[in-house]
């Protein structure tokens, strides 16, 4: 395992990688937004899971909290500026720390094979993934092999890591988690 740090003068953004140099490569990012923490306390369980593991059969680089910042103080937005980091994608808008942040992922994106990205849907939700899998046969297969039967047809919004991934060739999707479990287990 590798890990590594996004440096910045206010702030480290932690990433974790795994099966350095083996194919295909997998981006795994949570936390864009900063009150979705069960996205976080997934891609932490998957950072467990991944040190356990001797073998892997590809790369996979998983960011915990990429919204740093907004993670701290539980809001949705980078409180520096108030963008919202998954609409600014791939060249970022606003504050230094949203630009860097934003231009440092999707340096990983664009030379990752998929993109996963975390999010939380709220309390209520159901665990679904949303994706462009009506556009792209590459995103539909990726959907084809992940364990749910939701799958959402997103509307694309411009600027998300999934849609701009998806856009360029990268399969790409969101899960969006619900919170109601991540309450009950802590
Ligand atoms: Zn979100």
């Amino acid at each position: 395992m590798d890990t590594g740090f996004l440096e910045l003068p206010e702030l480290k953004l932690r990433y974790y990688r795994f099966g350095v140099g083996n194919s295909p490569h997998v981006l795994v990012t949570a936390a864009l937004h900063g009150d979705e923490v069960t996205g976080t306390y997934a891609a932490y369980k998957l950072v467990e899971y991944l040190k356990l593991r001797e073998n892997i059969e590809g790369t996979v680089t998983v960011i915990p909290v990429v919204n740093v910042p907004g993670f701290i103080s539980r809001i949705r937005f980078n409180p520096v500026d108030y963008v919202d980091m998954n609409r600014v994608f791939p060249d970022g808008t606003g504050s230094l720390t949203t630009r860097r942040i934003v231009s440092f992922v999707w340096e990983l994106a664009s030379s990752s094979d998929y993109v996963i990205d975390l999010h939380c849907a709220g309390l209520n939700s159901y665990q679904y993934i949303l994706a462009l899998y009506r556009e792209f046969p590459k995103v539909k297969e990726l959907t084809d092999r992940m364990p749910w039967d939701t799958v959402v047809e997103s509307n694309g919004t411009r600027g998300q890591l999934f849609v701009e991934a998806s856009y360029r060739g990268i399969p790409a999707v969101i899960i969006e988690t619900g919170a109601e479990k991540f309450i009950r287990v802590v």
